[in-house]
């Protein structure tokens, strides 16, 4: 989709730090880091959100968790742990709708999340 951001990310007409690539999955820093550690991890293949997902290729969400933890592998969060979010839709404060997992380290994290 042209005028989706990520998928002008995938297709690499804006640039982004990549951190990690392979036939299916994508990760790069977020712009606007939220903790030391702030990577999003998203399909190549444009999908909105998670129910979508589920909906249209389940077995991707599989693909999506496991580069999540090889992300905070190479984050060097693996032993102090870490945080994956996917939010949908308005009340969870989704802004870009081509789906995402935030990873989040490095520092320690709230809960209940605001
Ligand atoms: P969400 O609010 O869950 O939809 O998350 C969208 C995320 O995308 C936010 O954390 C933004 O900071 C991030 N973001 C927006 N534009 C870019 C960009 N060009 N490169 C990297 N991250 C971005
Ligand atoms: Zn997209």
């Amino acid at each position: 989709m042209n005028d989706c951001l990520f998928c002008r990310i995938v297709q690499k007409t804006i640039p982004a730090k990549i951190v990690h690539e392979d036939d299916r999955t994508l990760a790069f820093d977020d712009i606007n880091p939220q903790a030391p550690v702030h990577t999003l991890i998203i399909p190549k293949q444009h999908v909105s959100a998670v129910q979508a997902c589920c909906d249209q290729d389940p077995d991707l969400l599989g693909l999506l968790l496991i580069t999540c933890t090889n992300v905070a592998k190479q984050k060097g969060l693996t032993e102090s742990g870490y945080r994956i979010v996917t939010n949908t839709g308005r009340d969870a404060g989704q802004t870009v709708f081509h789906l995402h997992f935030h990873v989040l380290g490095g520092r320690r994290m709230g809960w209940p999340p605001g």
